[in-house]
C-alpha cells in the first residue's frame, strides 16, 4: 500500500529537519557550518549531535550503530555495535558518545591496501563524514565514515572524493573572485548517476554457477531473438518489474535517495533508474546504497538483480553515466550557459577549463573506469569506444568557433518544434541535442560521463574530475592574477581562446562508433586504452602522480597502493571467471554433451536391433558434429587450464594482467565458441543450465 510519499521520504535519515528539532541552537549552527563551509568539528558539538542521533535513532527501532565506509572492494563495508550498556545486573542504557560517533577503530588487515599497510600495524580508522546524513537501516544507525591507516593514508574511496571536491572549490572561488564574483566562497560538484541493471528469475539464477561466481554468463547461445526489434527500450514494465520498481522507490525515497526516473532499457530484461543530482559526496553515498538495495528488493520479488557490465555476450551490457556540473554556495549552476553564451564569460572560462582538463588527463579518466568487466563494453559499439573525446552540440560548438576564428556568433533563434499536427502543443527545441555515442558530452547544463560500468564506485570518475578541473582552473586563476580591471575581458578573451586552441583535438561531434574515428583519433594523438591493464600504467605516470600529488588528493605511496590493488582485481576476478568456466565445462557441460551422445548412439543400436532398413542418419549425423565439438571443447579446455596455472604462478603482477588480458580472455572466448555451439545442439533436457531464452524472456 503507497504510503504519503511527502512523509515517507527520508523518513529514516537524520535529516536537516531532524537535526533542527533535536539539537539545541549552537550546535545544530555549529553542525550546518562544518557541512556548507568544510569547517572543523569541536568534541563537544559532536557530543551534542550523538546524544541526539541515538535518541531519534532508538525512537525509529534502531538498536545498533556502524560507521558506514568504502573500503577499496568497491563496495562498502560495516560492523554492527549495539547502543547497550550495562549498569547493574539486568539493567542497561542505551548510549552512544561524541568520541563514538567521530571515530571507529575496525580491524583494517583483511582489506585490500596495496601494500599500505603492514599486519602488524592492522588498527585503521573510520572518522564520521558529517556532510553526508546519518540514516536507518535493518534496526542499525548507519554512520557515513571516511576509513585511514594508522598512519593517515586513505584505505577508501570517500576520502580522495572530499579531497578533491576540496581543491575544486578552492581553485573555483579563486578564479571567480578574480572574475568579479566575489561574494562566492565555495563551489560544490553536483553529481547525478544513472544506474543500469539487470534482472532475472532468482531460480534460474541459481542454477548458473557462472552468474553466481561470476555476474557473468560465460556460456550460452544466444537466444532466438535478442534487441533487434528495439522493443524492450522504454517499453510498457511488466507487472512484475512493475512492482519491483515500486517497491525499490519507496525503500531507497525512505532514505532520502532521490530515485526520480525509471524504464526499460534497450536489452530484454535490462532496466535504468535515475536519481536528482546531488552534492557529489552524498550523490557517491547514495549511489552505493541504490545498488545494495536494489539486490535486497530484488530477493524480495524472487528475481536477482544483476549489476555486471556485461552479463549476457550478444546484447547491451550496462553502465552508469555520471552527470557532473559544479556549483557555487550562491545558487549559480557554473555550466549554466544561459540564453546567450557567447556572451557568458564566466561560463565560457568554466566550460574551457573542462574542455581542458579532459583533455590534458584523458588517460586518467580512462583510467578511473578501468575494471575488468568494463572492458566487455567500452568500444563494444554499445557503450562509448574507449578513446576519450568530448560533445558540445550545434549551438556551443559555434560558440567555440567564433572564438577560435575570431568571428562574430550569431545567436541561433530557439527553433520551434514543428510536429504537423496542429492539436499538440508548441514548444521550443533544446540547442542541445544528442549524441549517444559520445563519452563525455554535454548535457544542457551540465556533462555526461558515459564510460563508468555499472558496478563501479562513482567517487574514481570524479575525483579525476574534480582534480582535472582544479588544475586548470589554477592555471587560469595564476593568468588573471593582478590583471588590471580594464584589461581583464581581453586577458579572459585570450585565455579562453589559447586553451581553446590546445585543447580543441579532444572535441568531436560525430558517431564516436565508426572505424573512422579510431583512425581519426589516432592522427589527433589521443590516447585509445583498449583494455583495463593498458589504462592501469597510465595511473602511475609522472604526470599523472605530479596532479594528484599536488592537490593533494593522493600521497606518492597512495597511488601505488591503488594501482597495485586495481591490478590485482583485474587479475582475481578473470582467475575466477577462468575457474568457473572451467568447472561448468569439465562437470556439467562435457558430461552433458556426452550423455546426450549416449543416449543418440543407444537408440540408433535400438534402431538396428529391431530392424536394420530403420535409417540411423539423424542420429549418426548429431553424434559426428557432437562429436567433433566435444573433442575441441577437451582440447580448449585444456589449453585453458595450462595457462591458468602458468599465470597463477606469476609474481609480477603486470605480467600477470597482460596473460590475463591476451591469452586467458581468448582461450575462454575460444571455448565459450565451440561449448555454445554444442548448446545448439543439446535438448533443454540435457542441459546443466537454463539457456538465455529462459534468462532473458521468461520474466
Ligand atoms: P538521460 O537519460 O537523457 O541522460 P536523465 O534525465 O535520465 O537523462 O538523467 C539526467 C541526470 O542528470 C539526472 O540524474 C539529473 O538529476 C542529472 N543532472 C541534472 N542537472 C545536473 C547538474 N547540474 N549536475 C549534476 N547532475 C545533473
Ligand atoms: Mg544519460
Amino acid at each position: 500500500m503507497t504510503q504519503n510519499i511527502p512523509e515517507l521520504y527520508g523518513s529514516l535519515v537524520f535529516s536537516d529537519k531532524v537535526m533542527r528539532n533535536k539539537l539545541p541552537k549552537d550546535v545544530y549552527k555549529a553542525l550546518r557550518k562544518t557541512i556548507e563551509n568544510g569547517t572543523h568539528l569541536e568534541l563537544d558539538v559532536a557530543n551534542s549531535v550523538a546524544v541526539a542521533m541515538k535518541e531519534w535513532a532508538v525512537e525509529n527501532g534502531a538498536t545498533h550503530f556502524t560507521h558506514w565506509f568504502q573500503p577499496m572492494t568497491g563496495i562498502t563495508a560495516e560492523k554492527h555495535d549495539s547502543f547497550i550498556s550495562p549498569t547493574g545486573s539486568c539493567e542497561i542504557n542505551m548510549d552512544f558518545s561524541g568520541k563514538e560517533l567521530v571515530k571507529g577503530e575496525p580491524d583494517a588487515s583483511s582489506f585490500p591496501s596495496g601494500g599500505l599497510r603492514a599486519t602488524f600495524e592492522a588498527r585503521g580508522y573510520t572518522s564520521w563524514d558529517p556532510t553526508s546524513p546519518a540514516f536507518i537501516k535493518d534496526g542499525t544507525l548507519y554512520i557515513p565514515t571516511a576509513f585511514c591507516s594508522y598512519s593517515g593514508e586513505a584505505l577508501d574511496k570517500k576520502t580522495p572524493l572530499l579531497r578533491s571536491m576540496e581543491a575544486l572549490s578552492q581553485e573555483a572561488v579563486k578564479v571567480l573572485h578574480l572574475l568579479g564574483k566575489t561574494d562566492v566562497t565555495r563551489v560544490t560538484t553536483t553529481v547525478g548517476a544513472e544506474q543500469e541493471y539487470f534482472l532475472v528469475d532468482k531460480d534460474l539464477y541459481e542454477q548458473r554457477k557462472d552468474l553466481i561466481f561470476c555476474g557473468r554468463t560465460l556460456l550460452g547461445a544466444p537466444a532466438p531473438k535478442g534487441q533487434e526489434m528495439e522493443d524492450h527500450y522504454f517499453g510498457s514494465l511488466r507487472p512484475r518489474v512493475a512492482a519491483y520498481m515500486h517497491d525499490l522507490d519507496e525503500e531507497l525515497w525512505k532514505l532520502g535517495i532521490p530515485a526520480k526516473t525509471k524504464h526499460n532499457e534497450v536489452a530484454p530484461a535490462q532496466h535504468e533508474l535515475a536519481p536528482v543530482f546531488e552534492t557529489a559526496n552524498v550523490a557517491v553515498d547514495h549511489n552505493q546504497l541504490t545498488m545494495e538495495i536494489m539486490k535486497k528488493v530484488a530477493d524480495r520479488h524472487h528475481f536477482v538483480c544483476l549489476l555486471h557490465e556485461k552479463p549476457f555476450e550478444g546484447i547491451n551490457g550496462s553502465g552508469k553515466h555520471n552527470n557532473w556540473s559544479m556549483t557555487t554556495n550562491t545558487g549559480l549552476n557554473l555550466l549554466d550557459p544561459g540564453k546567450t553564451p557567447a556572451e557568458n564569460t564566466q561560463f565560457l572560462v568554466f566550460l574551457t577549463a573542462v574542455i581542458a582538463a579532459v583533455d590534458e588527463y584523458a588517460d586518467l579518466l580512462r583510467t578511473s573506469v578501468a575494471t575488468a568487466g568494463n572492458d566487455h563494453r567500452l568500444g563494444a559499439n554499445e557503450a562509448p569506444p574507449a578513446i576519450i573525446s568530448m560533445f558540445l552540440g550545434e549551438e556551443l560548438t559555434a560558440v567555440i568557433d567564433s572564438i577560435l576564428n575570431d568571428t562574430y556568433f550569431k545567436n541561433q533563434k530557439a527553433i520551434q518544434m514543428e510536429t504537423g499536427a496542429t492539436v499538440l502543443p508548441h514548444f521550443m527545441k533544446d540547442t542541445t541535442d544528442r549524441n549517444r555515442t559520445s563519452p563525455f558530452a554535454f548535457t544542457g547544463n551540465k556533462f555526461e560521463f558515459r564510460m563508468p560500468g555499472s558496478s563501479l564506485s562513482m567517487s574514481g570518475p570524479n575525483v579525476i574530475l574534480n582534480t582535472a578541473v582544479a588544475e586548470m582552473l589554477s592555471h587560469f586563476a595564476a593568468r588573471l592574477d593582478g590583471v588590471p580591471a580594464d584589461r581583464l575581458e581581453g586577458t579572459v578573451h585570450e585565455l579562453v581562446k589559447t586553451s581553446l586552441e590546445k585543447h580543441k583535438k579532444i572535441l568531436f561531434d560525430g558517431n564516436g562508433y565508426t572505424d573512422e574515428w579510431v583512425e581519426e583519433a589516432e592522427k589527433r594523438g589521443l590516447f585509445n586504452l583498449k583494455s583495463t591493464p593498458e589504462a592501469l600504467t597510465c595511473f602511475t605516470s609522472e604526470k599523472n602522480c605530479d596532479l594528484l600529488i599536488r592537490h593533494r588528493i593522493f600521497t606518492r605511496e597512495e597511488i601505488h597502493s591503488r594501482y597495485e590493488i586495481l591490478l590485482e582485481n583485474y587479475v582475481k576476478t578473470i582467475h575466477i571467471e577462468a575457474r568457473a568456466m572451467q568447472e561448468m565445462v569439465q562437470k556439467d557441460f562435457l558430461p552433458s554433451c556426452l550423455s546426450y551422445m549416449d543416449h543418440l548412439a543407444e537408440t540408433a543400436i535400438r534402431k538396428q536391433k529391431l530392424s536394420a532398413s530403420l535409417s540411423i542418419a539423424s542420429e549418426t549425423k548429431i553424434l559426428k558434429t557432437l562429436s567433433d565439438l566435444t573433442e575441441q571443447i577437451s582440447e580448449r579446455l585444456s589449453a585453458l587450464t595450462i595457462h591458468v596455472s602458468e599465470a597463477e604462478g606469476m609474481s609480477d603482477v603486470l605480467k600477470a594482467a597482460y596473460d590475463y588480458q591476451s591469452i586467458i580472455l581468448t582461450d575462454m572466448e575460444m571455448l565459450r565458441s565451440v561449448c555454445d555451439q554444442s548448446e545448439t545442439y543439446l535438448p533443454d533436457q540435457y542441459l546443466p543450465y537454463p539457456t538465455y531464452n529462459k534468462l532473458l524472456f521468461s520474466v
